[in-house]
């Protein structure tokens, strides 16, 4: 994986920060570099490894390793309180104080967010070819701009469609505005439900995707410290079609069909 990624990106990615496994959890560290500092290219090794082997979903759990899963079922609910890992049960952070959405306490709030192990996953997995070039095509400026539109399209309505699985995950498919909203858990309503506090079943309000704006900017910003603030021509690739998780053959990357189709056609030669 590491080799086949980046090496025609201008830009360094600050992706799987050396020592980031496994993450200590209690007590929560104060400010942890790693969600700012760049590092190198990794290749998988460790628990990432195995994370090559895994569906990435949701509900991904390796409590041994310091990651875990604070989705609860209603029943689960029930028994267990807000921050309690469905898988280990253990009371591991507070989604009341990540609920107050004060981005005074984003230091706080990145913490905690990367206990859970889908989170962890995509503030530290390489980006994919497809992110890289988003971004790159995009450059700092728009992908910035086209945050909230993004965040309004998938979970501004009171009801979005497929409220779930309207994020692709697989990083082949996931741009890199896709990787920070997972990594933010602005993916879906029920994640921004259960993190930041943010009620199903009615609209956001513009200050609330203003505020999970800002957490996906500061992500990004992160994680690609020095992509360039202008985007740049990122040739077509032409890729091989692949089976999806279904079977289904399709041909690949495909462009998200919300905010990158006239940068698309621009490219194509
Ligand atoms: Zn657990
Ligand atoms: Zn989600």
């Amino acid at each position: 994986m590491s080799a086949s990624y980046g090496s025609t990106n201008s830009f360094r990615v600050a992706a799987n920060p050396a020592g980031s496994l496994p993450f200590p959890t209690q007590p929560l560290p104060a400010l942890p570099p790693k969600w700012s500092a760049p590092a190198a290219d990794a290749p998988a090794e460790g628990i990432w490894a195995d994370f090559e082997q895994t569906k990435i979903c949701c509900t991904l759990a390796a409590c041994g390793d310091g990651l875990h899963c604070f989705r609860l079922t209603k029943k689960l609910a029930r028994a267990l309180g807000p921050g309690t890992c469905r898988e280990c049960h253990q009371a591991l952070v507070s989604l009341e104080r990540t609920g107050q959405r004060d981005l005074r306490d984003v230091d706080h709030t990145f913490t905690a967010l990367q206990v859970e192990a889908i989170r962890h996953y995509f503030w530290h997995t390489p980006f994919g070819q497809k992110a890289l070039d988003y971004a790159q095509r995009a450059g700092r400026r728009r992908l910035h701009e086209r945050t909230p539109k993004r965040i309004r399209s998938r979970i501004g309505k009171a009801e979005p469609f497929r409220d779930g699985s309207q994020t692709p995950i697989s990083p082949m498919k996931a741009d890199a505005l896709d990787f920070a909203l997972h990594a933010v858990a602005a993916c879906c309503r029920k994640c921004a439900h259960y993190w930041h506090g943010l009620e199903m079943g009615r609209p956001l309000t513009e200050d609330e995707i203003a505020y999970l704006s800002e957490l996906a900017r500061r992500y990004l910003d992160a994680r690609m410290p020095d992509l360039p603030e202008e985007g740049q021509r990122v040739p077509r690739r032409v890729t091989a079609t692949a089976p999806d998780a279904d079977g289904n053959v399709m041909p690949m990357p495909s462009a998200s069909q919300s905010d990158n189709a006239p940068l698309s056609h621009r490219h194509a030669s």
